[in-house]
This record gives structure tokens, sequence and C-alpha cells, in this order.
């Protein structure tokens, strides 16, 4: 088998399958599943993240509402436009683009959001289900990580898991699903002692650290699994950049049993997932039945 993960064929596959239940669903509810995002500001990397947002939704057949305000937009405007959205019938799922300006209060934000349109996983109620192991929303990188490490192995069931970064975006909700897969999780984080030791104890290591090619392969077990989440642009020479993960993937590779690579691992799982979890919301917000075990 090819130690790669390929996240990208992995993705396209499960937006084909979000695009089959989004035709279904459409004739079932007589309108489209509807993802609404919003965007503060003129953030490069931003802006490309909601523009591929729009036209992936599209592609799979669901509504997509764009709302692009300006930076300096006041928080009071924010909260009211995301109160519009939580009672718009047209809108199953609620995306507020990340980071905000430095004047509007994130956590605000997305407390405002109706958790059963958070399709982010952001909120703490949709954080606390994921703690108690309650059906809510789960962030959408952590899950397409998950779900890459079952189709590659089935069961996780036993085997050692660190993570190493503890964000409530990555690192805390991936422990939470991976404790719910029944692994022992060790989540490490910038004051772990000896981090190399710690990460080769482990038979899956998922790094969400923000450090270009941190982990090194020396680092790993023989035949460990690695999940690189890192998105890192350094540069290449002649003025150019290149994206690199958080893992040494040339000394990790020969080493790792299975590793994603980046680009095309993990990456392109984040709006696959997004689309999937907003196609779970429309049914649960028109009270219509899915079986979300396909899914
Ligand atoms: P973050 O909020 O900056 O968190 C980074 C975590 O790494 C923190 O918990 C930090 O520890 C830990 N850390 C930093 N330096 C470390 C070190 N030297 N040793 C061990 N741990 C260290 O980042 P994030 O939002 O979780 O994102 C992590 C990475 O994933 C970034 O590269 C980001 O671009 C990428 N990402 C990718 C996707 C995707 O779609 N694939 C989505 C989200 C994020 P402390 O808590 O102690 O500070």
């Amino acid at each position: 088998m090819d130690k790669r993960i390929d996240g990208k064929a992995f993705a396209e596959g499960l937006r084909a399958r979000v695009a089959s239940i989004a035709a279904d669903f459409e004739g079932r509810a007589g309108r489209q599943a509807g993802l609404a995002v919003v965007l503060v500001g003129e953030d490069p990397a931003s802006q490309v993240y909601v523009r591929n947002k729009g036209k992936q939704t599209l592609a799979c057949g669901m509504a997509s509402f764009e709302h692009k305000l300006p930076a300096e937009t006041p928080e009071a405007d924010l909260l009211a436009l995301v109160e519009q959205l939580n009672v718009d019938p047209a809108v199953d799922g609620i995306l507020v683009q990340l980071p905000l300006p430095a004047h509007v209060n994130e956590s605000k934000v997305i407390a405002a959001i109706n958790p059963d349109k958070d399709v982010d996983g952001f909120h703490v109620v949709n954080a606390g289900r994921l703690a108690t192991g309650l059906p809510g929303f789960v962030p959408c990188t952590p899950l397409g990580c998950v779900m890459l490490l079952k189709d590659r192995f089935g069961s996780l069931a036993g085997l050692d898991a660190v993570v190493i970064g503890r964000s409530n975006i990555v690192g805390k909700p991936m422990a939470q699903l991976l404790i719910a897969e029944s692994c022992t999780v060790t989540v490490a984080h910038s004051r772990t002692r000896d981090l190399p030791e710690v990460v080769r104890r482990a038979d899956i290591v998922v790094a969400a650290v923000g450090r270009p090619e941190m982990v090194k392969g020396d680092w790993l077990k023989p035949g460990a699994t690695v999940i690189d989440v890192g998105i890192n642009r350094v540069p290449a020479g002649e003025g150019k950049t290149r994206l690199v993960g958080d893992v040494d993937f040339a000394s990790a590779a020969p080493v790792a049993g299975a590793i994603t690579p980046v680009p095309g691992g993990v990456g392109p799982m984040t709006i696959a997932v997004l689309l999937r979890n907003t196609i779970v919301a429309a049914h649960r917000n028109a009270g219509i039945a899915l079986d979300e075990s396909g899914l």
C-alpha cells in the first residue's frame, strides 16, 4: 500500500457523496441546503479560502451566501448579521472566517452563532457536546484527520496517539476525537519536556504546531502513522515560496508507515468536511432523517 495518505482523493470522494445527498435533500425539502460565509476585511489568505468555499459549495449543489464586510465594520453590525443568518430558513450553516479584525471580540461573535448552524464546530456548546460524546458539530480539520485515519485503518482502538498542539481549532478537538476512537492520547505543546521522546511512543502522530518541518524522522517510532496538519509558507529561492507542513517529510517518510503529504494531505479535507457538516445541518434543521454513517 502507498505510504502516502491521499487526502485530495479522499476529499473528492467525500464531496461527491455530499453532492449526491444534497440533490436528494433538495428533492425532499423543496429547497437547496445553504451555507453562509462571513468575511470581514481583506486578509489575502482568508479571501482565497472564502472563494474556494463558495465555489465548492455551489459545485456540491448547495446555495452559497457570501457576506463580505469592510475591515472597520463595528462588532455590533457583525453580531446583527449573525442574528439575521441565525433566523434565515435558507441558511443551514454559518461560518465566520477567522481571524477577525482586532477590534472585534472573536469569542463573542462565535458565541452568537446558533449552535445548530455552527458548521465550524467552534461554539462552546459544540465543544461541550464533543467532549461529552453528544451529537453536534466537530471542527472540520480534526474531523477530516480522523476520517483519513479510519479510512486507512478501520479501528483505532488501543493505539497510542500523540497530538502536538492544543489549540481550540485543531489540537484539543483532535484529542477528543481520538479518545472517542479509544486511542490512548497524549497532548503535547510548547511546554512539553523532551518532545522527541514523547513522539517516539506514538503509533499515530498528529502535528498541529505551525512550525515548518519541526518533527523529524528520527523522532518517530518505525511504522508510525503521521498526520501533518501544518500549512507553512517558506521561502523557496528567487523570491518564490512553497508550502511545507510541520513535519520534515524527507526524513519522516522513510520511517513512517503512512504519512500525509503537504500539500495534498489534510489541507483538502477541511472544506470537504465543512460541506459534509452543512448537509448534516440541513437535514437536522429541516427535520429530515439522514444516515450519517457513509459520510
Ligand atoms: P496555534 O493556535 O498557533 O497552536 C499551535 C500549538 O502548537 C499550540 O498549542 C502551541 O503550544 C504548540 N506549539 C508551538 N510551538 C511548539 C513547540 N516548539 N513544541 C511543541 N508545541 C508547540 O495553531 P493551530 O491553529 O492549531 O494550527 C496549527 C497548524 O495547523 C498551523 O500550521 C496551521 O496553519 C495549520 N492548520 C491547517 C488547517 C488545514 O486546513 N489543514 C486548519 C487549521 C490549521 P502552546 O499552547 O503551549 O502555545
